[in-house]
């Protein structure tokens, strides 16, 4: 028997702004489309469904935001992982899609925030920062980048001197600040974002695990208490997902952490990250850290742990977070929490469906805060039949990995090691 879970152990967890319950899923039911899944990319599509007038069921193993969404890191970076091989497969042409693409999530977020009142602390304000010199290369490009498309938002490269009066740390030898990106929390704007579905006539089923679907022109998602049979269905499971076999083997699941210190005194924020921006480092393996809305340092990374143990997520974390900030030594811990993020091995977000009129979205590999709401915007304009930005991404052919539901384990662990290389080159 599958059994649901509550939120895990996360500072977001402990500060939610919305307890609804959502019902468990009795009896059988219908609807246009049934979505299974309800972190951002099951519920940002339910709610860009529901604004196009559809009948939209969301079906949830657990809690709203339970997921990834709801225990990310809150950065809210620009671009779409794997741009590289999407601007190959699109051609020249495609390079005015590609970046309307880039900071489409971005003007999701906002415009929802805006337009439904969701109390997110949502900020403007974040930095790339650079290690090596072929770093502060790559942020150049992007500067050209940015300045070649007229990129509306302040954007200014860091020197080192600058960087440390930024962020408070010497760790770094420069960085590309971005006053278009920011950070967010993540678990409020997902339970917003749900709040704003079921106003306009959503229905979420929580703690109800979907075991099979059964194709068809209209097809039946089965739960063990009940069934939605619907004209389409959406698999918006991410790294989550485990009943469509079909799907095995594209997607690799790796783990990051993050921990959360007490609230911070002024004198220490004004010293470490006085402008309130979310920090990223450059590496495969990498760090993230920006300052929660009460002040917490929320410090995240990659480990070598597969567990949940808050105590044990920030023994890893507190040695690296000192690298960065020795000043912080003796600040207490208050949580430490771990989710699992859907890389592709292409880098390259996946979406693509498994029958005519079940469709899925997964894969952003870490950049699922804006990419989720792209591609919500993106499930329900081809349900609706526009499939020309559906097909950029489908028509980019996925790795599978052969047997990687059975080494998952092995097999990131051995991706690691490969990354930690590239990242000392
Ligand atoms: C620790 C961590 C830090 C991260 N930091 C960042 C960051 O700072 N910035 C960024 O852009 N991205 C970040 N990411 C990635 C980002 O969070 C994800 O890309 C994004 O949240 C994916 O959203 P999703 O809705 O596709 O998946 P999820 O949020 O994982 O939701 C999937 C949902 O599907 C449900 N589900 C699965 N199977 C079934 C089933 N059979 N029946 C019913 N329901 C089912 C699950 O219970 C889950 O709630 C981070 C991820 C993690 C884990």
């Amino acid at each position: 028997m599958i059994t649901t879970q509550p939120h895990t152990t996360s500072y977001y967890a402990a500060s939610r702004n919305d307890l609804t319950e959502h019902p468990v899923l009795q009896g059988e039911q219908t609807a246009d489309v049934c979505v299974i899944g309800a972190g951002f990319t099951g519920i940002s599509t339910a709610l860009h469904l529901a604004e196009r007038g559809y009948k939209v069921h969301v079906v949830e193993a657990n809690k709203v935001g339970w997921g990834a969404s709801g225990r990310n890191g809150g950065q809210m970076i620009g671009g779409i992982s794997g741009e590289d091989k999407m601007a190959q497969s699109l051609g020249p042409e495609g390079e005015k899609i590609l970046w309307d693409m880039r900071w489409a999530g971005h003007q999701i977020i906002r415009e929802r925030v805006n337009t439904y009142h969701i109390d997110c602390d949502l900020k403007n304000g974040y930095v790339d920062v650079a290690i090596k010199p072929r770093h502060l290369r790559a942020m150049q490009d992007e500067m050209d980048y940015l300045e070649k498309h007229n990129y509306p938002f302040e954007y200014t490269m860091l020197s080192a001197e600058q960087t440390r009066d930024a962020i408070g740390t010497d760790a770094y030898i420069g960085a590309l600040q971005n006053m278009g990106n920011g950070h967010l929390h993540p678990l409020n704007l997902c339970l917003g974002e749900a709040r704003a579905a079921v106003s306009l006539g959503v229905t979420i089923y929580e703690q109800s695990p979907v075991l099979t679907i059964e194709p068809g022109s209209k097809a039946k998602v089965v739960t063990a208490d009940g069934s939605v049979t619907a004209d389409f269905v959406v698999l918006a499971g991410n790294a989550y997902h485990y009943i469509e076999p079909k799907m095995r083997g594209l997607l690799l699941p790796v783990s990051s952490f993050i921990m959360a210190t007490a609230p911070l005194p002024d004198t220490i924020v004004q010293q470490i990250n006085p402008q309130d921006l979310a920090v990223c480092d450059p590496n495969y393996i990498l760090e993230y850290f920006r300052l929660s809305a009460d002040k917490r340092l929320l410090f995240g990374g990659r480990c070598n742990y597969y567990g949940s143990d808050p105590e044990i997520i920030k023994r890893h974390l507190m040695p690296r977070m000192l690298k960065i900030y020795p000043q912080l030594a003796g600040v207490p811990v208050d949580y430490g929490w771990g989710g699992t993020i859907g890389v592709t091995v292409n880098r390259v977000p996946q979406m693509g469906r498994i029958a005519p009129n079940i469709f899925y979205s997964q894969g952003y590999s870490g950049h699922g805060v804006n990419v989720t709401h792209l591609a919500g915007q993106i499930m329900a304009e081809t349900i609706a039949g526009t499939f020309e930005r559906f097909d950029v991404f489908a028509n980019i052919k996925p790795v599978r990995l052969p047997g990687q539901h059975l080494f998952a384990q092995q097999m990131v662990a051995l991706g690691m090691m490969f990354y930690k290389l590239r990242d000392k080159l």
